[in-house]
This record gives C-alpha cells, structure tokens and sequence, in this order.
C-alpha cells in the first residue's frame, strides 16, 4: 500500500474471516509499508449484515484468544471493539492517528456494500484503504466463460478455475511485529460473553482446536493420513475420512492459498495418490464455486436460484421442524445427525444432504428454515456455502441435485453405514440393535428392540407416503412454471 511519506501515523489491519498471521496478504501489506501496525478485530454490528449464530460466537472466542496470543508472541496486540464497523474504524484512526487501514476482502453481499462505503468515507476523510485476495483462490470476477459470464455448472467453473492456480506460494507468519507508541482502547473479550452460560451447551465442542496453529494441525493430520482413501471415505459419516477444516477456513485461520499448496506437494510428494489430493481439492473447489455464486447472485440468501421454486407449496409444519431439530423424527440417520449437529456443532456432511432433504422434501419445509437453524449451530456456518448447499439439496440453487431425486433416509444408512457405527454413536438407545434393523428399528424383533421402542420415536412420516407428496409438491410446482 502507497502511503504518502510525509503522512505520519500507524496503519491498522482489520482482521475479519482471516484470523492468522501466516499467509494474511493484508497484514503483510501493512507491515510492507514500514509503519507501526495496529491489528484490530471488530464484532461487526452493521445493520443488515447477518449477525453471526451461536456456535460461531462459541468459536470466534476461541479463535481470538488464539490470536491475540500470537500476536503478544511477536511483540504486538490485538485490538477488540464492538459496534457498527465504520463507526469503530473512524473512532481506532482518529485516536491512533492511523494513516491508513488494509484488509482482505470478503464476498457476501452485506459484507461488500459495508466494506464499498467505509471504503468511500476513509477516503474522503484522507486515509489510505486497501483490500487484499485472501478468503479465495480466485477473485470471483476473474473466473469466467467464454462469453464473459460467470459460470453455473461447477465442472467448467473448477477446470477454469485451476487453470488460474499454476504457482502457488505462500507467505511465513512474521516473526515481529511494529507496535506503536500508544495503543488506542480495546475490548476485554471476557466482555463480549461469546462463551454459552446458563446453560453451557457447548460441552461436546472440546473436539475442536480453534486458532491458527489448530488449523495446520488439522492440515497436516488430515494429509498425512485421511487423505489417503478419501474419495470413498469422505462418504462414511463412521469415520473421521475428512479434514474438518471447514471452520478453520471459515474464519481464516489457515486459508485455502496454503490449503492447496500443502496439498500439491502432498501430491508431488507421494504421500498420497494422486485422485485421492485431487477429489479433496475440488471439495475446496466447492467452496470457491458457492462464493462465487453468491458473489454474481447476492439474493441467493433469501431467494431461490431458480425462480420457478418460488411457487413451491412449503408446508406449515412447526412439529415436524421441531422433530427434526431435536433429532426425534423415528429415522436413525437423520436423527444421528441432527444430534450431532447439537452436540459438537459440525455434521457429517452425506448426514448434512441427508438431513436437509429430509426436511424439505419429506416434510415439505421450506428450506430457508433449514438453513437458518444450521446457521446458528453450525462452526463452519458459511453464508455462501450454507445458502448454496441447501439450495442445492432443495434443487433450487446452481448445479444443483434435481429435487425428483429423494434420500432414503433408510437406504442411505445402509449403505453408508452398514453397521449403524454412527447411528450408535449419536442414538445410544438404538445401540443394541442388531445391524439389519439399526436403520429401521420398527423391524427389530420384540425381544431386541425393548429399550428402543420405549425410548426411540416411531417415524414421524412414512417414508413412502412422504416421497410420493414430495413428487406431488413438485408436479405442482412444474404444472405453475
Ligand atoms: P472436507 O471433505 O475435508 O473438504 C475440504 C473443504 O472443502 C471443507 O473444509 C470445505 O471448506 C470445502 N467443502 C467440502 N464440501 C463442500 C461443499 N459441499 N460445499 C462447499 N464447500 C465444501 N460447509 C461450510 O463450510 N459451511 C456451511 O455452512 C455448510 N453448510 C452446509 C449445509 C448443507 C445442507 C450441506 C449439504 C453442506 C454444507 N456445507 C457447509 C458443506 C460441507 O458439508 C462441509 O464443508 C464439510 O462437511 C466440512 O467438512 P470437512 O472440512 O471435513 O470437509
């Protein structure tokens, strides 16, 4: 960033979905200019940008004592504020006599028209802004079809998109950092209450590291092992066959840049096959492909992709939904996942389709509703991705799966897990079925299934009856378009 010599003054770094110090293009600018640096991480309340659910706050605490101690580490500090971002930027300038502010970019369309106008007002005001690629492989603008148009269907997207992605090299942490002569006023984070009290649900979250030296961790785990048989693995919610990376990567605490370098010398390296390192990165294709969905298509959070969903006959259907989200819909898989979604804030992510469709398509419940119930259990909830992957479930959203094709909550679970290791796990009053009835405890013998017929709901709808008023729900939607 070009900063006029002769304008005195630090420059802040406002740290969002990027809470680390290796690879952070945006920090390593402001330190490029020489100046004192300022890190300062603001809990946004920008109204109309959506406020982040309860397993996120749960985490972002984590993350920042993660942070903030890295950055003692380097002889520096982590500023905390909270209130409206551009109210808060102005008040940390004006008090630190900052000279300019740098930040990397993000994508969801509140995010951008925040960031476009306090963009405008430093300006006008003299400072220096700057925003830098970090969140993405690619700038969502510069992958494009022939005709100049962003693409719909994600195979071209991802074949155009890694051919941008010849060289990737990634940025080492600093190893110190310029603190000014005053620091301006920070938040205690102790302040901020993200932690549950009253009652603390988040017991089950202790399978998570958050932080930045959580996340390479989980990388270099997930590379060394996992990663080695994950085209089929990664469709076995027994198994821990993924890297569970998606909540490091939400907030930045490893970013996809140094995902995908990591991976390439993985590949190069022998460690793993080749098909294995390629499957695992076109999941991160993915996640580039719903940013960049929603980056060209901002009303994907509230409207359908595909306008002719718009007249689909959503069901009133309190019961069902309340069922579902407290995993008692009497469907082994679909509760399982529902309750490990409670427990750990993560599900398995076939359970994530299965549970999703499920919702929609045997209970007829509008799939907004779904995805605001994940958004607020989910550590990984992502706008772009939570919006894209249950619109896709719905068949409403780009390249999605077509919504004629239902889960089999039942055939789902025999085939992926066959011994019901997962469904033990989350339903423990199943635990002692045998395998041929763990995916429909209703078929047990009498004498197996005493505790599960006292304690297990008997399915909420019948999965045949429901999948035909599925059919039905969506031959009305095609006779309307
Ligand atoms: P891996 O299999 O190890 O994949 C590596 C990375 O690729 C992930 O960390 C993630 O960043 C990305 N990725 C993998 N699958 C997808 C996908 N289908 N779409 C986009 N990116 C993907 N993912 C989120 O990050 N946030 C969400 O809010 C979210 N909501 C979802 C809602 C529904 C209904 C469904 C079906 C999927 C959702 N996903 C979401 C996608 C996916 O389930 C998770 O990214 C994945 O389960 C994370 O586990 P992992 O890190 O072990 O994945």
């Amino acid at each position: 960033m070009r900063i006029d010599p002769g304008v005195p003054g630090p420059v802040i770094v406002w740290l969002r979905n990027d809470l680390r110090l290796a690879d952070n293009p945006a920090l390593k600018a402001a330190i490029d200019t020489g100046r004192p640096v300022i890190p300062l991480y603001i809990l946004d309340e920008t109204p109309g940008v959506r406020a982040m659910g309860a397993a996120s706050l749960w985490w972002l605490d984590k993350s920042l004592r993660a942070l903030s101690d890295s950055f003692k580490a380097i002889g520096s500090k982590l500023m905390l504020r909270r209130g409206p971002a551009q109210e808060i930027l102005k008040d940390v300038i004006v008090h630190a006599g900052a000279a300019g502010v740098v930040w990397n970019r993000l994508y969801e369309p509140a995010a951008i028209a925040r960031d476009a106008e306090i963009k405008a007002a430093l300006k006008a005001d003299g400072v220096v802004v700057e925003s830098c690629l970090a969140g993405l492989l690619n700038e969502p603008w510069t992958v494009q079809n022939g005709s100049k148009q962003p693409y719909k269907v994600f195979t071209p997207y991802w074949r155009a998109a890694r051919a941008h992605l010849t060289h990737v090299e990634v940025e080492r942490a600093p190893k110190h950092l310029q603190a000014p002569e005053h620091w301006p006023h920070s938040d205690a984070l102790d302040g901020w209450n993200l932690h549950p009290r009253k009652p603390d649900w988040s017991k089950g979250f202790s399978i998570w590291t958050p932080g930045e030296a959580g996340a390479l961790e989980r990388l270099d785990d997930f590379l060394s092992g996992a990663v080695d048989g994950y085209g089929e693995g990664r469709d076995v919610p027994g198994l821990e066959a993924t890297s569970r990376l998606s909540p490091h990567l939400h907030f930045g605490e490893i970013g996809p840049r140094q995902v995908w370098a990591a991976a390439r010398t993985a590949a190069e390296a022998g460690d793993a096959p080749h098909g294995e390192i390629e499957k695992f990165l076109s999941e991160v294709g993915w996640r580039e492909f719903n940013h960049s969905i929603l980056f060209h298509w901002p009303q994907m959070p509230k409207r359908n992709f595909r306008p002719e969903f718009d007249a689909f006959p959503w069901a009133e259907n309190p019961k069902g939904f309340e069922a579902w989200i407290e995993g008692r819909t009497g469907y082994p898989l679909v509760d399982a996942g529902m309750r490990e979604l409670w427990a750990t804030g993560f599900m398995h992510n076939r359970v994530r389709m299965i549970t999703a469709s499920f919702l929609i398509k045997h209970l007829l419940v509008d799939w907004r509703d779904g995805e605001a119930w994940f958004w607020d259990t989910l550590v990984d909830a992502d706008l772009a991705n939570n919006v894209g992957n249950w619109q896709w479930v719905a068949g409403s959203g780009a390249d999605a799966s077509p919504y004629f094709r239902i889960f089999n909550p039942i055939g789902q679970g025999e085939k992926f897990d066959p011994k019901g290791a997962y469904v033990r796990k989350w339903v423990p009053e199943l635990a002692n079925l045998p395998d041929s009835a763990i995916h429909q405890p209703w078929t047990a013998p009498a004498h197996l299934s005493v505790e599960a017929k006292r304690s297990y709901a008997r399915p909420i709808v019948d999965h045949g009856r429901a999948r035909a008023r599925a059919l039905e729900a969506y031959r009305h939607l095609r006779g309307n378009a």
